[in-house]
Parts: structure tokens; C-alpha cells; sequence
């Protein structure tokens, strides 16, 4: 079976700034969206060696950026819960407890540019291959971490 790869949306597919080279920008849901189609490339070659997963507030509407980017529609999402704070009114979500119970025991990797304070502790008391890959919310998913996300599931076989 292979790893799941947990993906977020805004800041890692969808920089944190009105405008970048090579990305298109997109209303979707009624929110200003920069996608990069390389990215979209990216995961295509991944999903070979990855289940790819959406961990992001978009929830379902991650299909909207699905579409945009050529991937698959329909992909497995991770579920929020009120309880995980969006009752609060928070701008940040807490995606902890949601992702750890969607992911039960399974190797992972997890792609977010804000990882709350508790996830390093979480990845490595989990007894499973786990990489967390933290992205900057002004530039997003790189080649870099592209090739950190490929290396992991070599060195696992
Ligand atoms: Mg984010």
C-alpha cells in the first residue's frame, strides 16, 4: 500500500501573495486562487508513489483546484470538524486531530505551510515512516520539496 501524501491548498498550491511568476490566477469559490500547472505535474508523478489526499480547508471544494491543476477529481479529503476549531473563528485550524485520526497508522507525508505546535511531536512518536514537509506561504510546493517527498519513499523501499 502505498504512503498517503496529505496536501493543503492555500500557501503550498496556492501562494500567499497577489501574484507570481508562472502561476494563473483563478476565482474559485468565489476566492482569488494562483495555480501553477508545474505543480499539477508534480503530483501526477507522484500518485505514483504516493495516495495523494487533500488536507486542506477547501474540504470537497479541493476539486475546484483539482480541475485547475489536472489532477484527478474526486480525491480522498480530510474531513474538519467544529470541535477542531472552526467554531472559533479562528484563522488558523488546528488539522491535527482530524489528520491524525483519518490517517490511523498508515506511512505518510503531509505538505502545509503552517504546522501547529504539537505535529513534529505527533510525526515522530507515531512508530510509522512520517514526513512532514513545511512550505513557505509565499512560495509554495518547490522542486525541493518535490525531490525530499520522492527520496522518502525510496529510502522506506
Ligand atoms: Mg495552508
Amino acid at each position: 500500500m502505498r504512503p498517503l501524501l496529505l496536501l493543503d491548498i492555500d500557501g503550498c498550491l496556492n501562494p500567499l501573495v497577489r501574484e507570481a511568476p508562472g502561476f494563473t490566477a483563478y476565482q474559485l469559490g468565489g476566492m482569488p486562487v494562483l495555480l501553477n500547472p508545474e505543480h499539477g505535474r508534480w503530483l501526477c508523478d507522484l500518485a505514483d508513489l504516493y495516495e495523494l489526499t487533500w488536507a486542506s480547508s477547501w474540504e470537497r471544494d479541493s476539486d475546484l483546484v483539482a480541475a485547475k491543476l489536472g489532477l484527478p477529481l474526486g480525491l480522498p479529503y480530510v474531513a474538519f470538524t467544529r470541535s477542531d476549531g472552526w467554531a472559533a473563528g479562528e484563522d488558523w485550524l488546528d488539522k491535527l486531530p482530524a489528520v491524525s485520526r483519518y490517517v490511523g497508522d498508515r506511512p505518510l507525508a503531509w505538505v502545509d505551510d503552517v504546522f501547529g505546535p504539537e505535529a513534529q511531536a505527533w510525526a515522530e512518536s507515531r512508530g510509522v515512516p512520517t514526513l512532514l514537509v513545511e512550505t513557505d506561504c509565499r512560495v509554495g510546493l518547490t522542486g525541493e520539496h518535490v525531490e525530499r517527498l520522492r527520496a522518502f519513499t525510496s529510502v522506506r523501499g
